[in-house]
């Protein structure tokens, strides 16, 4: 058919559809793009913020600061209907449609005082609290928002939202709550997007402090790539990434890290530059933030399975990327259990259900290590058992590749329950829901010896040890992919 009659035949199409009742999909154009315009001055000092709304405007624009009111310069004016001003809400619902709105706001607050070097003139706006943006607290399918700086050219901003251009001044905002917390950068750091071999994209903000830059950008898109791999590809389409330099923990190359959730992903990393390129690749930091991608965000009292997870994959993927042999991994491994397993015996004797919140409350010893690792015995156990019902057919990354096509984008915060049953669901057995019953409602540490000696791990004078080729077989398959070795009992 000629490009000429596309249009006749798309007429009758949709005259079809609608003669017969059927829905008709709404196609790209339906989607109203509301626009905001934020110029922000060379001192990153004030933000002038233009929006613009396509169609209905949204019910409510909110900012995750009680504060906010405060910092704002100029109040938006409207022509046509008002603004409800509550606090951190906006309520904007009796807006006309395609209105505009205007503010101006201080946000001098967030920026990075220039330590000791005098010479240093950078610019830099951290923001780890959303104080001054007014964001809709919900979208609907058929809306989104476009957000585009006006900056000078030298400036980036780095955010987890979806960069539109290759300068991060142009974003397509995240669908995933506000107030699950998220970093901005905005300023005179590197900004680097980087491809990996999926096709996904990683926005690494380098801050200036940071030495070895090149070096440490690609320890970023390793970790990158051993997480692609192990799941069969990167979870996410972008991710932002930050490094920044904290010489105040000298505990090793990275002292600390974390992931947010708000309106996209994002994983900080706080390291120690001065460290050899060598002990980054030898620290389990990076493989364990990676791994928190994997699972929707779980609510406080289950998060023994989030940070369970992580600590289960820290270690397996640094064997899979060959940085820790087998053995070494599966040691490592026997030591965070024992952690586990001490923390436990030396806290208070209670369901480990309740030990979230008993720490929040006060005395964490024990506490920490019991959760990280009771969550670790609960995947490691779960995929043995998939393992072995699956006859090697269904592993633990298998499965997690299904639950990110179907939930990395819910928007929901999830009980542990929830996530134990989806994994049943998704696996089609009977393995989650009775090891989560069975563990959170459990005083006593989960007994993974048993697990171990299944694989045939032994343990002498805390060093294990190997036995029987059948089981090598198991125990390999849950560091590589199942599918490229022989099944068990084969
Ligand atoms: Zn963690």
């Amino acid at each position: 058919m000629t490009h000429s009659f596309t249009w006749l035949r798309n007429l009758i199409e949709i005259a079809l559809l609608l003669a017969i009742g059927l829905p008709i999909v709404a196609a790209a154009q339906d989607i109203r793009t509301h626009r905001y315009q934020v110029a922000i001055n060379p001192e990153l000092s004030s933000a002038q913020v233009n929006i613009c709304f396509a169609g209905k405007v949204p019910e409510y624009l909110i900012v995750d600061y009680k504060k906010a009111t405060r910092n704002i310069l100029e109040f938006p004016k409207t022509q046509k209907g008002f603004i409800e001003f509550q606090g951190r809400y906006w309520k904007t619902q009796s807006l006309a449609p395609n209105s505009c709105v205007n503010y101006r706001v201080d946000i001098s607050e967030h920026k990075r005082k220039r330590r000791s070097a005098e010479n240093d003139k950078t610019q830099i706006s951290f923001q780890t609290e959303n104080t001054w943006l007014w964001l809709p607290e919900a979208l609907s399918e058929d809306e989104q928002v476009e957000i585009e700086f006006q900056i000078p050219d030298s400036y980036r901003v780095s955010t987890p939202w979806q960069m539109l251009d290759n300068k991060g001044h142009r974003f397509l905002l995240g669908r995933t709550p506000h107030d699950w917390g998220f970093t901005i950068i905005i300023g005179e750091f590197q900004l680097r997007p980087v491809k990996l071999a999926s096709g996904s994209q990683l926005n690494i903000a380098v801050l200036n402090q940071v030495k070895q830059k090149n070096a440490l950008k690609q320890w970023v898109v390793d970790i990158g790539e051993t997480l692609s791999d192990y799941l069969g590809h990167f979870p996410l389409s972008q991710l932002q990434v930050i490094l920044i330099e904290n010489r105040r923990f000298r505990t090793g190359p990275v002292p600390w890290g974390d992931v947010k959730r708000g309106g996209g992903f994002g994983i900080r990393f706080v390291v120690d530059s001065d460290q050899s390129l060598e002990k980054f690749y030898q620290d389990w930091t990076a493989t364990h933030e990676f791994s928190h991608l994997l699972v929707p965000n779980i609510e406080y009292q289950d998060g023994w399975l989030s940070e369970g997870l992580a600590s289960y994959l820290q270690y397996l993927l640094m064997a899979r990327s060959g940085q820790l042999t087998p053995e070494q991994a599966w040691q490592k491994l026997y030591l965070g259990f024992n952690r586990g397993l001490n923390g436990t015996v030396n806290a208070p004797e209670e369901k480990l259900i309740n030990t979230s919140e008993n720490r929040r409350k006060g005395n964490r010893s024990g506490r920490t290590m019991r959760i990280y690792w009771s969550g670790a015995v609960y995947f490691f156990m779960a995929d043995v058992e998939l393992r072995k019902q699956s006859k090697g057919q269904l592993g633990l990354p298998e499965l997690l590749l299904k639950l990110n096509q179907c939930c990395i984008d819910s928007r929901d915060e999830w009980s542990g329950i929830r996530l134990a049953k989806k994994l049943d669901e998704l696996s089609d057995k009977d393995i989650f829901v009775d090891l989560y019953r069975n563990i959170a409602y459990s005083k006593d540490f989960p007994d993974f010896m048993q697990t171990f000696n299944e694989l045939g791990i032994q343990v002498e004078n805390e060093q294990v040890t190997f036995d029987s080729q059948a089981s090598f077989q198991l125990r390999d398959q849950i560091i590589y992919r199942s599918s490229s070795l022989k099944i068990l009992g084969q």
